[in-house]
């Protein structure tokens, strides 16, 4: 678990909505992100993780606001390394593309010593810039994607999934490269994945994320610790193995309630059927939306 050390807010997003025809894969949206953050966004697939990096960086049509504030630069790393690196290209000239394309520089001192750099900083020999991305192990590749990343200084980096095409040990080593890198550079990360434990080792904050509307967010030491939404709680007691799990589950309900969760909610009771499905603040910077957050646990 990390700690974020500044308070200067990076990202101001308000009221963010994405809507594909009819549906809304993100609704509502609200949230602070600051300088040094790392934000981890956990829900379920289709829950609009990939919806929300995509808004963040401009490559998604969306409603609301989204500030950034100062001209920040952000770079995607995507799940699949296996797709996002060009697979006719070496290993050199992949993490050469950005430099020369976006930051336009030309001199060939520079860029060698950039990429040089770049492949010692995510732990890789040299010898592997001449190869292409087919003789590299999935983790390698990922480790090539950070690289092309980390070569044009990015502020705010974003990473979506990007260890869950990976080996469980391969996966936990980028995690440690992901924590070194946020620990050596003034970066901003925004950590996406489906595992609610990735995030505890990683992250600062995290929201969470069901069907687009966040249920709950604060600090990753007052959600781990001290969950109030009942998904929140499923998703945690699923990786812990001292809690008691008979009760909290994923229940099959029928309910005439607005609260998004309430169908599937092991607190699910007639009085949640009067609730809006509003996020309360429960302090500074812990947000629920629940009714019965102060009873999940009995
Ligand atoms: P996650 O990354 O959490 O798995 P996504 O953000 O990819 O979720 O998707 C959220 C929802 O939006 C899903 O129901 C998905 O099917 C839908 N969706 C995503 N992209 C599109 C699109 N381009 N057109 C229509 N629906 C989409
Ligand atoms: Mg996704």
């Amino acid at each position: 678990m990390l700690e974020c050390l500044e308070e200067k807010e990076i990202i101001s997003i308000k009221n963010l909505s994405v809507k594909y025809n009819n549906f809304y894969a993100l609704k509502d949206i609200n949230l602070s992100i600051k300088e040094r953050e790392v934000l981890g966004v956990c829900g379920e697939s289709g829950s609009g993780k990939t919806t929300f990096c995509k808004a963040i960086s401009g490559i998604e049509r969306y409603n609301g606001e989204i500030k950034f504030l100062k001209k920040s630069k952000i770079d995607f790393i995507f799940q699949d390394p296996s797709s996002s690196l060009n697979p006719r290209m070496k290993i050199y000239d992949i993490i050469q593309e950005p430099l020369i394309v976006r930051e336009k520089i030309k001199d060939k001192k520079i860029i060698n010593e950039k990429i040089n750099n770049a492949i010692l900083e995510v732990g890789l020999n040299s010898d592997l810039l001449e190869k292409y991305p087919h003789q590299l192990s999935g983790g390698q590749k990922q480790r090539v994607a950070i690289a092309r990343s980390l070569v044009t200084q990015p502020d705010i980096l974003i990473c979506d999934e990007i260890t869950s095409s990976l080996d469980i040990s391969v996966g936990a080593q980028i995690l440690n490269l992901l924590k070194d890198i946020y620990q050596k550079r003034k970066i901003t990360i925004i950590f996406v994945s489906h595992d609610i434990s990735a995030l505890y080792y990683i992250s600062t904050d995290i929201i969470i994320l069901y069907k687009g509307l966040i249920l709950e967010e604060g600090k990753t030491k007052d959600i781990i610790k001290n969950p109030k939404h009942p998904y929140t709680n499923i998703l945690i007691s699923s990786i812990l193995t001292t809690t008691k799990k008979e009760n909290i589950k994923i229940k099959n309900n029928t309910t005439k309630s607005k609260c998004i969760f309430s169908d599937k909610c092991y607190k699910y009771s007639k009085d949640c059927d009067n609730y809006e499905n509003q996020l309360i603040d429960i302090s500074n910077d812990h947000k629920v939306r629940c009714i019965k957050y102060e009873k999940i646990f009995n």
